[in-house]
């Protein structure tokens, strides 16, 4: 699933090439009987009137809470987008192909297959369009009033932002600390306590701090905290210069892979030696909280 780096890889991508553009026509096969009647394109209800809504508006930018998209329109609406399990936003020519649509011309939009599962797409003024690939179709896609959106249910219960500046090892300790007694690996992916990071970063999180994935949140020391919030934010801002991760579905804007994935140190190495120099440990994979936790068995310690 994307996290906080992916989300703002796509982000970016829609600042880059889609602000400034107008929304001409929407078109979706989503069609969801567990979504009737709620506010999800997957619902068609629920996406005639966001196709009324969004038709004719101008894409004056994006912005990101925590795992979400959010694409600010200039008739005071935003469109929030959670790519969910496997859902990622795609910018390109594209024309209709039968039952659905297609990249037009070579190029990762065309030739990759993670990019060929075109369930939502916004035609834009320039002939281009925005497109919602989804292999497995979880993705969330809603419209909400921008003066309401920090007071919307899908943001509301969000932890603060793990990059914000005023956000430091105290204000980290105190959002953990919410849950005392869970495991730091599960903490960490709780976004109720903190935006934005799930199995890839926090995996990556734990083994740079060398903390073992089950040391219970109130048993680490006051004077480790500040390493944590440190590397956490570290390891975020990497995801975000290496174009995010891709070992998975995630693809950038313009159909192409991040990188992240080519500098993993324990998620997914089950069973490959540590590569931390000197430490001899062997990746090791755990299941908590029916999350896998990809951990080292030598230098990542539980704290008791
Ligand atoms: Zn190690």
């Amino acid at each position: 699933m994307p996290e906080l780096p992916e989300v703002q890889t796509t982000v970016n991508g829609v600042k880059r090439y889609v602000a400034g553009l107008k929304i001409r026509a929407a078109w979706t096969d989503y069609k969801s009987r567990f979504h009737a009647g709620k506010d999800n394109i997957q619902d068609p209800r629920y996406f005639r009137s966001f196709r009324r809504r969004v038709i004719g508006a101008k894409i004056t930018g994006a912005s990101r809470r925590g795992k979400n998209v959010l694409i600010h329109l200039s008739n005071s609406f935003i469109i929030l987008v959670h790519m969910k399990m496997t859902g990622h936003l795609l910018y390109g020519a594209y024309k209709k192909a039968g039952a659905t649509w297609a990249a037009i011309g070579p190029g990762p939009l065309r030739d990759d297959p993670f990019n060929r599962y075109i369930h939502l797409v916004l035609s834009l003024s320039n002939g281009k369009s925005l497109v919602l690939s989804d292999l497995r179709k979880f993705a969330k896609v809603t419209l909400i009033e921008t003066a309401r959106i920090d007071a919307s249910l899908h943001i509301s219960e969000h932890g603060p932002e793990p990059l914000e500046k005023s956000f430091g090892p105290e204000e980290l300790r105190a959002a953990l600390s919410r849950r005392p007694n869970a495991p730091i690996k599960s903490a960490l992916m709780d976004h109720r306590l903190v935006s934005g990071i799930g199995n890839i970063y926090s995996d990556e999180i734990l083994w740079r701090v060398g903390i073992h994935p089950l040391t219970r949140v109130q048993t680490i020391p006051e004077k480790i905290w500040p390493a944590i919030s440190r590397v956490m934010k570290e390891t975020l801002r990497k995801g975000i210069d290496f174009g995010g991760d891709s070992m998975s579905d995630y693809r950038d804007i313009l159909g192409g892979s991040g990188r992240f994935q080519s500098t993993h140190n324990a998620y997914r190495r089950t069973g490959e030696r540590c590569r931390k120099r000197g430490c001899g440990g062997t990746i090791r994979r755990l299941v908590i909280g029916s999350r896998s936790a990809h951990f080292c068995d030598k230098h990542q310690k539980l704290i008791k």
